[in-house]
């Protein structure tokens, strides 16, 4: 089935008050259309998400907290149009191990659970978050959609693994597309990940710990890119099983990231030298013309501006933070960042 955009969709976001599902619930709700969203995170950036997005009289409330894993599924997505499944478990170091059984049941079996559900309630689109991390390391070029599938981590693992469920119920006839995101930034980071760790150690956080040389490269995609390229895929007239990557096409090192928010700053990010590990690919590159092609997107935002939002926000926060949750100026831990 194809996806013809309504004036008004009602559309269910899942992992809605996390990083992308904020932004990309926000853009959706600023285009018309009904959205509700669904997800059970209780750091305080979820509480900080609802607390924005709930401002407006067109965003359902009641779900908010409902743990997909053990919620009826059926229920949940009855009445729904579109879904934009953002729900699960990010980080590529903390798939390994005993790690990988909540990765694998967050991004793999919940997946599974909602396109069995879509199986009865037949919305007209979903839109399923892939990743990067399914290509491995992608040491010349830029990877095409068509490539093999050759993950470095157990993360990758279930990703790749969700696009092949996406394969499985798209012959039962569920209009699914996947979007391999190449790693997301901007306003509202996660925590977690390398950028976010790099301002707040500029800002007089914890020393960033640099792992390897710091020549590693990544093809970062800012929020309002990966949510544009979502509302793109939920209404494209593309066809079911199809994946896009997205991407902004321009790999960078991890070197250039952090002259980028020195010049930004004018002032040194404080950095301490870490081995290198396994599961991070050595570069990450995007070839997004299918994207442009097919659903019509092309990446907007340049990086010097996207670090600049990323930074303004993470000030602003780091100012209205609590006493103890960021002490400036004192000798803290080092810590490394997820980079993908
Ligand atoms: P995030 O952690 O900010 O968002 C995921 C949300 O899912 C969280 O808010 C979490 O509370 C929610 N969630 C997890 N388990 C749930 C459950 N059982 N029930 C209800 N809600 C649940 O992560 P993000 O960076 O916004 O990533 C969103 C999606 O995009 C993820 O699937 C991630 O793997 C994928 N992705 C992200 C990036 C990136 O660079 N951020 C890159 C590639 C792929």
């Amino acid at each position: 089935m194809l996806g013809i955009a309504n004036p008004r969709s009602r559309v269910l976001v899942t992992g809605g008050a996390g990083f992308i599902g904020t932004v990309t619930c926000r853009r959706l709700l600023d285009a018309g259309h009904d959205v509700t969203i669904v997800d059970n995170g209780a750091e305080p950036r979820h509480d900080q998400a609802r607390a924005t997005l709930t401002e407006t009289d067109r965003i359902t409330t009641d779900l908010l907290t409902t743990d997909l894993l053990t919620t009826d599924l059926v229920d949940l997505l009855d009445g729904f149009g579109y879904i934009v499944h953002l729900a699960g478990r990010p980080g590529v170091q903390t798939s390994w191990g005993a790690g990988f059984a909540e990765h694998l049941s967050v991004n793999t079996l919940l997946t599974q659970r909602l396109l069995e559900a879509a199986l009865v309630t037949q919305p007209r689109r979903i839109v399923l978050a892939s990743s990067s991390s399914v290509y491995g390391d992608i040491a010349d070029g830029a990877a095409n959609e068509d490539d093999a599938l050759r993950p470095l981590s157990p993360y990758g693992v279930t990703k790749a693994a969700v696009e092949s469920l996406m394969g499985a119920y798209v012959a039962r006839g569920v209009d699914a597309v996947a979007l391999r995101f190449f790693t997301v930034y901007g306003r509202g980071q996660r925590p977690d990940m390398a950028l976010h760790r790099i301002i707040d150690a500029a800002l007089g956080g914890p020393v960033f710990g640099i792992r390897g040389s710091g020549h590693q490269a990544r093809d970062f995609t800012h929020v309002d890119d990966a949510a544009a390229a979502i509302e793109a895929a939920l209404f494209a007239p593309v066809s079911a099983g199809t994946v896009y990557n997205v991407g902004s096409g321009r790999p960078v090192s991890l070197r250039t990231l952090i002259d980028t928010v020195e010049d930004h700053l004018g002032r040194p990010v404080p950095l301490a030298p870490l081995e290198a590990v396994s599961g991070d690919p050595g570069r990450t590159a995007a070839n997004i013309t299918k994207a442009r092609r097919l659903l019509a997107w092309s990446p907007a935002v340049t990086l010097a501006a996207g670090v600049a939002d990323q930074i303004a926000h993470q000030r602003e926060h780091a100012l209205s933070a609590p006493a103890g949750s960021f002490s400036r100026g004192q000798a803290q831990p080092q810590h490394t960042g997820a980079l993908a």
